[in-house]
């Protein structure tokens, strides 16, 4: 099965894929994750997309792309995925179509989460990220066991820069701008669904993986 995860910068696809990938064994693709590990590690790619992701833009699609699709074609990928933050713009979602063309339309879908605006701006405020693992948390929802270290694999927990508020609202005007206009591309194709994305973590995992079919 192949999922899409569509929705504003932290409507909570995040935390609902980990939920999956750790359940189902699927893996989870973030294409932000790949990214800050390349900004992590300096790299050319990482030095390049640092600039765009500090200010909350999208990093260009010439760069995103081929970093994705060469993803895809590792071993764990190939019959399986949930990605996480991709496509973000209409020509990253027509190259995904063309890696995608051959695989039976019953195997793939796409979920929409939606989350009224000035909630994703009061949730990323709280949001905490694990430096090393990923997994994320936020400051009074569901906060870390021990505060500052990650329950998974006992590394640091930080805030992400793009978290602050100036840039969370600049991600959303790149997301209702560059990302929104592939929800009608998708309702066309009869691909897309809607999940309310404004409810207890629990009760929008159950709903989605029950309508998809996971078990
Ligand atoms: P995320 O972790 O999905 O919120 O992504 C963090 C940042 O990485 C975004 O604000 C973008 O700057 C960049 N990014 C992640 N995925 C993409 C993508 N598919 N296309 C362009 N930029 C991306």
């Amino acid at each position: 099965m192949y999922l899409i995860f569509l929705g504003a910068p932290g409507a909570g696809k995040g935390t609902q894929a980990a939920k999956a990938a750790e359940k189902f064994s699927i893996p989870h693709i973030s294409t932000g994750s790949i990214l800050r590990h390349h900004v992590s590690e300096g790299t050319p790619l990482g030095i390049e997309a640092k600039n765009y992701m500090d200010q909350g833009l999208n990093v260009p699609d010439h760069l995103v792309t081929p970093m994705l699709l060469t993803r895809l074609e590792e071993e764990d990928a190939r019959k399986q995925y949930i990605l996480d933050g991709f496509p973000r713009t209409l020509p990253q979602a027509e190259a995904l179509e063309v890696c995608m063309s051959g695989l039976p339309k019953e195997c793939w879908f796409v979920l929409n989460f939606r989350v009224p605006d000035e909630v994703i701006v009061t949730r990323a405020a709280g949001r905490l990220l694990c430096r090393r693992c990923g997994w994320i948390a936020h400051r009074t929802n569901s906060p870390p066991k021990k505060e500052g270290v990650c329950d998974r694999c006992q590394g640091e927990m930080t805030r992400r820069l793009d978290d602050e508020e100036h840039v969370v609202r600049e991600r959303l005007v790149v997301y209702h701008r560059e990302t929104e206009p592939l929800i009608e591309y998708y309702q066309k194709t009869g691909r897309e669904l809607l999940i309310d994305g404004y409810r207890d973590v629990d009760v929008i995992f159950e709903e989605w993986t029950k309508r998809v079919g996971l078990t």
